[in-house]
């Protein structure tokens, strides 16, 4: 399978080249030249497979450049039940006796759905570098969820070395305890006296220092990685497939969004021809998305706009991952896609709703809604009270947007991206009681923190870097 970008750029190279690449050298995403499909038949074979081998059959068709006895291995090795913590890896769970169903998607090392693709990115970085004989240093930033999941991703890799940087003392009580916990050789957690914004545009100041990028192998593991979005789309046929619907019949998903990666794993999964119906985009308070998917407007916030709310993985301006939506609305047309992002530069905003590609995007499936704090507090105790469960403050926003899509007689899968337990003060807001936490976790706050304090400065970053690697 060859690769090109958003925006027109043919010839990435293979999977193991846009793997390592971050952006496309025209500031795109990496896309696959075309989309395979399953035939209803080919998709009836797929029923029954456990995860891993489900995971080989829907990722093979992209992945042509690692021999097949290798990639069976490492999706064997990521997708195993010591790792996720169950022999289903995303059990489904039917809530109540209603047509609502919870895709249990965070039973992984850092609790959250991130694993689930990180985990892959972990075996597969190891795989491609060792061939290649290069070393990859990881530069990122992170609010909160991403970092843990990669750090957990990265743990002992000999290839990798992951340089993490957060808001020192923003981040909550358990996700703070959950990354600095970590005390590994290849693992350096940075706190940087400032906002996430500042973390953010310190790595961007370091990546814009090509010789030092060069030199230090500086990658990165952000959602607009096409391995994760790739990995992400397993788990929608997973799930399908555990609703036992007759052959055809339509599922439809609501997922809680910021980036777009995750539903974005989704809608490739329906082009691919799964019989998905709708696939909800869940947002908060940072509506960007609500809005396009309402007005046909896409809108960008400045950082400053962009609300701290109690589902902060889903605090965002601009959704990474949408390019590759649109991209694919307009027919794989790189030419129009650059045209609408250089108009989002120009006035961050573009407006499709005029077009024929509006008639595209209402024919997708996919739909979208918000909610708020109170929305999600009153999501939390209704499905508390009525299932029996507890739900993370982003899974309450699916479920409560999900719930006013769903269709009679038509399942509506709810993906869990979190569990409570990482989110434990918005739950006892809502509940009054403490979220259960797995065994690994208690006390985890008592142990002892291991990160190195910052200034909010690249020069200082920088010969951090320098030193640690030697
Ligand atoms: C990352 C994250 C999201 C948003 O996922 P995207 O792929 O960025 O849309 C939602 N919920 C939780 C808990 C997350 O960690």
């Amino acid at each position: 399978m060859k690769y090109v970008s958003t925006r027109s750029l043919r010839d990435l190279g293979g999977f193991s080249d846009v793997l390592l690449m971050g952006l496309a050298p025209d500031g795109g995403l990496a896309m696959p030249e075309h989309i395979p499909t399953f035939s209803p038949n080919e998709l009836e074979g797929l029923r029954g497979l456990e995860y891993s081998a489900l995971a080989y059959a829907v990722m093979r068709p992209f992945i042509d450049d690692i021999p097949e006895q290798d990639l069976r291995e490492m999706l064997r090795a990521t997708y195993h039940p010591d790792v996720f913590h169950s022999a289903e890896i995303t059990p489904l769970v039917r809530l109540g006796d209603s047509d609502l169903y919870l895709l249990e998607l965070s039973n992984g090392p850092s609790l959250a759905f991130k694993d689930i693709a990180m985990q892959f990115l972990g075996q597969v970085f190891e795989y491609v570098l060792e061939r290649r004989g290069e070393h990859l240093n990881i530069l990122g930033a992170t609010s909160g969820d991403t970092g843990s999941a990669a750090e957990y991703a990265m743990l002992g890799k000999a290839r990798v070395n992951v340089f993490m940087l957060s808001p020192h003392g923003r981040m909550s009580a358990f996700q703070q305890a959950q990354m600095f916990s970590i005390n590994e050789p290849n693992i350096f957690n940075i706190t940087v006296n400032g906002v996430f914004d500042d973390c953010q545009d310190l790595v961007k100041e370091v990546n814009a220092d090509a010789g030092f990028k060069a030199r230090y192998t500086i990658g990165a593991v952000n959602s607009i990685n096409w391995a994760r979005v790739l990995a992400q789309a397993v788990y929608y046929f997973k799930a399908y497939f555990a609703l036992n619907l007759p052959a055809g019949q339509q599922a439809d998903f609501s997922v809680p969004s910021g980036n777009f990666g995750n539903v974005f794993a989704g809608y490739l999964a329906r082009r691919m021809g799964l019989p998905i119906g709708q696939l909800v985009v869940a947002s908060n308070e940072n509506d960007v998305l609500h809005e396009f998917f309402s007005t046909g407007v896409y809108r960008v916030r400045k950082a400053a706009q962009v609300a701290q709310t109690s589902s902060p993985s889903m605090d965002i301006g601009k959704a990474s991952n949408f390019e590759r939506y649109l991209y694919l609305v307009a027919g794989a047309d790189g030419v129009q896609t650059r045209a609408w992002w250089a108009e989002v530069g120009e006035s961050r905003a573009v407006d499709l709703s005029d077009s024929t590609h509006w008639e595209a995007v209402k024919s997708s499936g996919l739909v979208g809604g918000r909610s708020n704090h109170e929305d999600r507090l009153d999501t939390i105790r209704r499905a508390d009270k009525r299932f029996g469960r507890l739900i993370d403050p982003h899974t309450a926003d699916g479920l409560l947007v999900g719930e006013r899509y769903a269709r009679a007689g038509v399942p509506m899968v709810c993906l869990e991206t979190a569990l409570p337990a990482k989110f434990e003060g918005t739950v006892e807001e809502a509940v009054n009681r403490t979220p259960p936490r797995p065994a690994r976790f208690e006390g985890i706050e008592e142990q002892p923190r291991f990160y190195t304090a910052m200034d909010n400065d690249a020069a200082e970053l920088k010969a951090f870097v320098v030193e640690k690697l030697g």
